[in-house]
Parts: C-alpha cells; sequence; structure tokens
C-alpha cells in the first residue's frame, strides 16, 4: 500500500490531522489500537478560557476559542452529530476568599468571567454559602460521539487500521517511510504517552500527567452548565449521564484508579448535591503533558519524514483541532508553525 502520510493514533490529535487531510484529498491510514484509557476516550471534552484560582486566560484563547468552536461544529456538520455545545460554568465558591477574588477580577474588565448570578437560586439541587460566579463562554467539545463517528468515517473508507504499531518493523530511508506493507511519504506520531518512549522524540521534555474521573447518573440536573466546586461536574451527551473530575498527579507509580479519588470525590458530591446521584464508572489517564506547557509540532529536524503532533496536555480539546490545522498547513503549504509549538525550538536536543 503507498500512501501520503501514515498516521499513529487517533485520539483528538489523530481525529483532528487526518480530516484536515482528507480534505485537502491526501492520501493516509490511520492505525490505532483503541486504547480504552487513551486520556481523549475518558476527558469531559472542557474547553475552558480561564485558567487556575486566578482565572487568567488561557494561552492563546481569543484565537484558540473561536477555533474551536467552528471547527467542531464543521466537523459535526459533515458527520451529522452534534460536535460541540455550549456549556458556561457555574463557578460556586468554596470560601469568601474565593468569591471577592473572583469579584475583583470580574471588575478588572476580565473577559470570561462574571458575577451575574444569573441563574438565580440553585439551592433545589445544590448547598453553597458563597455564591457563584460564571465563566463564558466555554465549550463542551463531546468526545464520547466524535471520536466513534470519526473512525467508523475512516473505516468505511479503509482509511483504519486496528492494531498495535510496533515501531521496531518502521524503517526510515532519506524519501520515504516503510513500516510491514505499507510505504509513506511521512509518519506522524500523534499517540499520546506513547512518544515519550518514542526513539525519536523521547528527549523532548514530556511531563506525563496522571488525571481521573467518574461517570455519574443524575437524573434531576439541568444539563445546561458545568458546575464547579473544585472539581468539575460536566454533562454528557446522553441525557442524565454526567462526568466529575478531575486530579493532575506528576507523580505515579501506575496507571490505576485510585480509591482516594473515588472517595473524596463521593464525599463532595454528597456534601454539594441535594438531589440523588449514582456512580457508574471510575477512569483514569495519563495525560501527555510537556514541562514548559506548550505542545510539541513539527517534523523532526534530523528525520523529515517523521513528525509529531502532540503534548496537549490538560487542553486537548481546544489545542488539537488548531495545531493539526497549522501541522497540516506546514506539511502541504510550508506555511509556519508558530514557534512556541514548533519542535524545531528542541532541534539540538532531538539531534544529539
Ligand atoms: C481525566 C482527564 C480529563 C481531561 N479533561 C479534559 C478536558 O475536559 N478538556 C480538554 O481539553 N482536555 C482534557 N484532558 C486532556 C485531553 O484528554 C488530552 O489533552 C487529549 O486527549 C490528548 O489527545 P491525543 O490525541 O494527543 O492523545 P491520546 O488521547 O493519548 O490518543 C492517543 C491515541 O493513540 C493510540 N495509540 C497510542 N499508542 C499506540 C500504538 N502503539 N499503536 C496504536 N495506537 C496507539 C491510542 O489508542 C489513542 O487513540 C483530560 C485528560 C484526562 C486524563
Amino acid at each position: 500500500m503507498q500512501i501520503e502520510y501514515l498516521i499513529i493514533g487517533q485520539g483528538i490529535s489523530g481525529t483532528w490531522l487526518s480530516y484536515f487531510l482528507q480534505k485537502e484529498g491526501k492520501s493516509f491510514l490511520v492505525i490505532d489500537e483503541n486504547q480504552p484509557n487513551s486520556p481523549s476516550r475518558i476527558a469531559a471534552g472542557i474547553i475552558n478560557p480561564v485558567t487556575g484560582r486566578r482565572h487568567v486566560e488561557v494561552w492563546m484563547a481569543e484565537e484558540i476559542m473561536p477555533f474551536a468552536w467552528k471547527a467542531y461544529t464543521g466537523l459535526g456538520n459533515e458527520l451529522g452529530i452534534t460536535a460541540i455545545s455550549q456549556k458556561n460554568i457555574i463557578d460556586f465558591f468554596p470560601g469568601l476568599q474565593m468569591r471577592l477574588s473572583f469579584q475583583q477580577r470580574a471588575e478588572e474588565n476580565a473577559n470570561y468571567v462574571s458575577l451575574a448570578e444569573s441563574l438565580g437560586d440553585l439551592r433545589t439541587q445544590f448547598n453553597y454559602d458563597f455564591g457563584y460566579g460564571e465563566i463564558k463562554p466555554v465549550y463542551t467539545a463531546h468526545l464520547e460521539t466524535i471520536l466513534p463517528a470519526w473512525r467508523n468515517l475512516l473505516q468505511q473508507n479503509n482509511y483504519l487500521l486496528e492494531e498495535e504499531f510496533d515501531i521496531s518493523q518502521l524503517k526510515i530511508t532519506v524519501r520515504k517511510i516503510e513500516y510491514k506493507n505499507i510505504i509513506a511519504q511521512k509518519i506522524i506520531f500523534c499517540d499520546g504517552n506513547g512518544s515519550a518512549s518514542n526513539p525519536y522524540f523521547r528527549n523532548l521534555p514530556f511531563a506525563p500527567n496522571k488525571g481521573e474521573a467518574l461517570t455519574l447518573e443524575i437524573p434531576e440536573l439541568p444539563d445546561t452548565h458545568i458546575y464547579k466546586k473544585g472539581l468539575s461536574l460536566a454533562p454528557l451527551a446522553a441525557p442524565g449521564q454526567w462526568w466529575i473530575g478531575s486530579n493532575y498527579a506528576w507523580k505515579f507509580d501506575n496507571e490505576n484508579p485510585t480509591a482516594e479519588f473515588r472517595e473524596k470525590t463521593e464525599a463532595l458530591l454528597k456534601n454539594w448535591l441535594k438531589i440523588p446521584f449514582t456512580i457508574k464508572e471510575h477512569f483514569c489517564g495519563i495525560r501527555p503533558a510537556t514541562l514548559e506547557r506548550r505542545p510539541f509540532i513539527g517534523l523532526h529536524p534530523q528525520h523529515p519524514n517523521i513528525g509529531i503532533l502532540n503534548g496537549m496536555g490538560t487542553k486537548g480539546c481546544p489545542l488539537a483541532p488548531f495545531f493539526a490545522k497549522q501541522l497540516a498547513d506546514y506539511l502541504l503549504y510550508n506555511k509556519p508553525i508558530n514557534p512556541e509549538a514548533d519542535i524545531s525550538r528542541f532541534t539540538r536536543i532531538l539531534t544529539r
């Protein structure tokens, strides 16, 4: 089989790269083994323009937020699914200090945050003492609908090989790569944490981060918003189904869910919710995060037929479409990649 691009991974990064290459009429094959705990399969899909206790704007929010809305809406229209919805965050203040800090942020005219307690009294559903603020606009990318729908389309067109990619069988020459019976001009790794042990990219400063989440049934909670109190409680696509997470562990010695997270989360829910809930599942995944919190995009400086779209960290949903488009434009039209994301910033360590 001869193709232009071999893509490893169909998480949210591989999905978007294959989408943009397909739009340009390029030939490609995606190899993905459908790992059930890959972060793209357990994330809530929240696209939040602010971060941290001070609610500062995320990197490139003003460009990335509208790009994400347009890209997911377009993908959804093409696949006949709802790929994205606006679900603003109702952020419950845990104490007076946080309320004052949020208020100050809103008064500084910070984009995206306001104290407009527009939903009125939420005491039928929640216990709370210090009010809430609103973060707006916040989107949810419906990963649990998008990934299978895109996979289906890839399968129908014979663009997908569902198996484990084995790097020991990859042969690189100057003009092409060979993998089993596949000959391609380029191979692009969108394999999340897999790249942290890939011989071509393992020197990049990956900083894998473990995160857990629970899925719940809460039939009486209106699914118009994401609710937050330390953890985020986000509606899933199916009515009455919810997701709550997450924690962030930089040091861990296994990839298993912990009893500690489940117990703490259950205690928080019992305290916070006045309506019945049932815990369904408990997930854990390893985020492909990076030390300097910027993605890894581009071609290997010594092997220009090997590329990467990775390092999405905690924000794969907004970053993946934006940087998949940049990578596709670079591959096809030699347009520049944002220097903060371009792996050419690591040329020295990649050519060691
Ligand atoms: C609990 C949790 C909650 C999160 N919530 C959010 C959120 O609300 N919003 C947000 O923006 N981000 C969130 N994230 C982060 C987000 O999930 C990641 O940034 C994103 O999913 C990374 O996507 P990716 O496609 O780059 O990698 P991955 O999701 O890791 O996908 C890699 C793909 O490669 C495949 N693969 C890997 N190795 C091989 C191999 N050898 N052979 C074949 N296939 C292979 C896997 O099957 C997988 O499909 C969350 C993460 C976690 C863990």
